[in-house]
């Protein structure tokens, strides 16, 4: 397609979903890390970019990580501050997009009610979302694997700068690692009810930068699609979900966002 047809097309595709927001009663967002790519955080998953596929922390994204391996507790525990140092600097320091601001400004205006997020950074609420549910955890708190006290990741990530070792507890001496969930790993069912709190009253989901690979985030927009809610998805591929919903953009989020921000002012 010519960039002027797709511009056209985005254009169109923005004022549909623009239309949609404006006709919802409880519209609520799904995103995940194709939204906070323009923020400098990689898509972990990404063939490309993502953390997990070099070749030092393939053992970690193993499903289970933390309980399969050969590796021992210890090994893995250095592996993963190793690796997840540096991504955690990565996050800290990364300022929201032109899309998190779009959504919290959507929020203060009545127009999205709520985010249910996948991503661990903050962005959201950095950009002024209040309303978010992180089924992810974020990677601003940190605990202990054992005892589960709770750390802030910034003085635990000072401690491992200093030593060069997995940062241990001191109530127990055990491990410390980010408050986030892992491969694998479950959803604390807290979250998921407050989650479905909001998807039972959604009447549209407007899906950003989220593949729809992983559970639970995969199947959040499937229990609004049965409940008679619509589906609007905006990624950089095409999902599972794409013959179900109204409208589907594979293009650039923040552009997108600024078009059918654009179409409701
Ligand atoms: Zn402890």
């Amino acid at each position: 397609m010519k960039d002027s047809e797709t511009k056209k097309s985005i254009k169109q595709d923005a004022a549909r979903i623009a239309a949609l927001l404006t006709d919802s009663d409880y519209p609520i967002c799904i995103t995940g890390a194709g939204v906070s790519t323009d923020s400098g955080i990689p898509d972990f998953r990404s063939p490309e970019t993502g953390l997990w596929n070099q070749e030092e922390a393939k053992e970690l994204s193993k499903p289970g990580a933390f309980r399969i391996s050969e590796l021992t507790l210890d090994e893995k525990m250095e592996l993963f501050w190793r690796v997840g140092y540096k991504l955690g600097k990565k996050i800290m320091k990364a300022k929201p997009n032109k899309a998190h601001k779009i959504l919290a400004d959507w929020e203060k205006d009545g127009i999205m009610k709520s985010i249910i997020t996948q991503n661990v950074d903050r962005l959201h609420q950095k950009a002024g979302s209040q309303n978010v549910i992180e089924i992810h955890g974020n990677a601003f708190e940190a605990k202990c694997m054992f005892c589960g006290g709770s750390y802030r990741l910034k003085d635990v990530m000072r401690r491992y700068k200093r030593k060069k070792r997995a940062p241990w507890c001191d109530v127990c001496a055990g491990f410390i690692r980010p408050n986030v969930v892992m491969f694998g790993e479950s959803t604390p069912s807290e979250t998921i009810q407050e989650a479905l709190v909001e998807i039972k009253q959604a009447d549209l989901a407007l899906v950003l930068g989220s593949s729809l690979i992983v559970y639970p985030a995969n199947y959040l927009p499937v229990i609004v699609r049965k409940r008679g809610g619509k589906l609007v998805i905006i990624n950089d591929q095409s999902t599972d979900l794409d013959k179900v919903s109204e409208v589907v953009v594979n293009a650039s989020i923040t552009r997108v966002m600024k078009e059918i921000n654009k179409a409701l002012n």
